[in-house]
């Protein structure tokens, strides 16, 4: 264990509660971090978890930081913030997980206050996965802010304002550290491009520490190093992901019951009959090549795994050192005509120097797609004339309820029909068609009614999560785009609002003239408007 980064103390920032943070300062610090996903079940007597958490407090070399799960795999469990204060107990520090899943954005708020009380500043914000059965069936999906809006959220709370709108609401500014996912291993060009976007404006969001999701695969874990150093993300600590799987776990990823996770047949071959020590070996391996590639940290996890799991995975790692590049075939697992947003370079990885071999082909657009557009340019867009005739007319009656704005809402009724009838609308009242190029609806298409990007669930054939018969629209929506001439790279710097539910079944076209809707809310992080697009 020599050299590695286990003896260091706390440097970094005080919290507000003064606790130390040794995973922030230590990532300041540039010290290789080792992180353990510890999941929490459907028991609030969580004995599996305690017992390694005192395993590694007491050990002198031990992992220093708890990554805790919150309701994994969509089943109920016992939240992270029931669990924390027990980490600190013992002298460590926590990362809590935090999805969107289960609760709305005044109960993620209401969890991010508790947390804050507890000291927890290191948040890992997810979208979440879809939910499986609970008490008395499948539980209602509520997905009201998605990562990227929980990452905005937070940004608001290391201040003391919270909320667009007057009055502003002021509270105890916190200094969350707050960390996002990113799924690199996706073998389709729409599914990988849109992570990688979506990688982007979770960093603009505020993301200040990335993990990636599990993967076998370390020649897509270079392309996101590249990735986010060509795009000016090269400074954020970058943690991989390495879990140890057994053949029947893999097995089950890929079947897509473990959402998001890329495993080949021939990586499950390659695990069959294989030990417990041998899987070890491998996740060390892992571990040593990720730490040579100058990866920040790993983030180590598997089911029924030790402390001293751990700690043999940290000891071997450190004997492998330099020696991994002689074993790239244990650890690069590729599909057959996989995508790889670099060509193929010398030594097995991909050759940082080459151009994006992203897709120089436009699809055809689809008549919805084209007719929608027209209209939107020529009628709804800021400027346009159905802009200027209808925006005068009801952003100054907005509230007033008169005849005339009655008359005027009454002219705008048929576009609701249009819109349910070719885009699938729900009547949300807070449309974003035009930034999704008339695709189609994801309040309607998105299992997660997700506004900013896809999750990492989609399938290796690109189909949805939790819906493995229809493809997941965001991949569409990337190709859409294309289509149309938009550049898909828009989803990686223009954040939308959370949903208004004010406007919860009312007329998007009535309310985009008003001047109600997300429209003039919408965050473009890189300073381009829609003036730029040509129509
Ligand atoms: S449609 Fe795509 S983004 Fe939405 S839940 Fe399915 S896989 Fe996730």
């Amino acid at each position: 264990m020599e050299g590695r980064p286990h003896e260091a103390v706390d440097k970094g920032p005080i919290a507000s509660n003064s606790r130390p943070n040794y995973f922030r300062s230590a990532l300041q610090n540039g010290e290789f971090v080792y992180t353990a996903e510890v999941v929490l079940g459907r028991d609030h007597n969580a004995g599996e978890a305690e017992k390694f958490v005192k395993e590694a407090s007491g050990h002198p070399e031990g992992i220093k930081v708890i990554s805790l799960t919150d309701l994994p795999g969509g089943n109920p469990a016992l939240p992270p913030e029931a669990f924390a204060s027990y980490v600190f107990e013992h002298n460590l520090t926590p990362i809590a997980h935090l999805s969107g899943k289960d609760g709305n954005r005044s109960f993620l708020e209401g969890r991010l206050h508790a947390l804050a009380r507890i000291g927890v500043e290191n948040i890992l914000a997810l979208t979440g996965d879809a939910g499986n059965e609970g008490f008395a069936g499948k539980p209602k999906p509520v997905h009201d802010l998605d990562s990227v809006l929980i990452l905005y959220l937070l940004r608001s709370l290391r201040g003391s304002v919270l909320g667009e709108s007057e009055p502003k609401v002021a509270c105890t500014p916190f200094d969350f550290f707050a960390g996002a996912v990113v799924n690199p291993y996706k073998v389709r060009e729409p599914d990988l491009l849109m992570q990688l976007y979506k990688l982007q404006l979770k960093v603009a969001a505020g993301a200040q520490f990335i993990i990636t999701q599990i993967g076998y695969n370390l020649r897509k874990l270079y392309e996101l190093k590249q990735y986010m150093a060509r795009e000016g993300m090269g400074h954020l600590p970058l943690l991989a992901n390495v879990y140890v799987p057994t053949a029947k776990i893999a097995r089950m990823m890929q079947s897509g019951k473990l959402a998001g996770c890329i495993v080949t047949e021939e990586f499950i071959r390659s695990l069959e009959g294989k030990k417990k020590p041998q899987r070890l070996e491998r996740a060390a391996l892992m571990v040593a090549a990720v730490e040579d590639l100058g990866f920040s940290g790993a983030h180590i996890g598997g089911f029924g795994l030790s402390h001293a799991d751990f700690m043999t995975i940290l000891e071997r790692a450190s004997a492998i050192g330099k020696d991994w590049r002689g074993r790239m075939d244990e650890l690069i697992f590729t599909y057959p005509n996989e995508f790889y947003l670099l060509p193929l370079g010398q030594d097995g990885f991909s050759d940082a120097t080459g151009d994006y071999q992203t897709t120089r082909t436009k699809p055809h657009p689809s008549f919805v797609q084209r007719m929608s557009e027209s209209i939107y340019c020529h009628a709804i867009q800021d400027g346009s004339l159905g802009a200027r005739f209808f925006g005068t007319r009801l952003k100054s009656q907005a509230t007033t309820g008169s005849w005339r704005h009655r008359l005027w809402r009454t002219l705008l009724a048929p576009s609701t029909f249009y819109r349910k009838a070719a885009l699938g609308c729900i009547s949300c009242g807070d449309c974003m068609q035009d930034h999704l190029n008339y695709v189609g609806c994801t309040m309607r298409g998105c299992f997660k009614e997700l506004r900013n990007g896809p999750c990492g669930g989609s399938r290796v054939d690109g189909t949805c999560e939790d819906r493995p018969e229809q493809p997941c629209i965001w991949n569409q929506i990337y190709l859409g785009a294309l289509a149309v001439g938009d550049d898909p790279k828009k989803f990686a710097h223009i954040l939308i609002p959370a949903r208004d539910w004010s406007l919860d079944r009312t007329n998007a076209l009535v309310n985009r003239f008003a001047g109600l809707d997300n429209a003039g809310k919408r965050i473009d992080f890189a300073k381009i408007t829609k003036d730029d697009n040509s129509c």
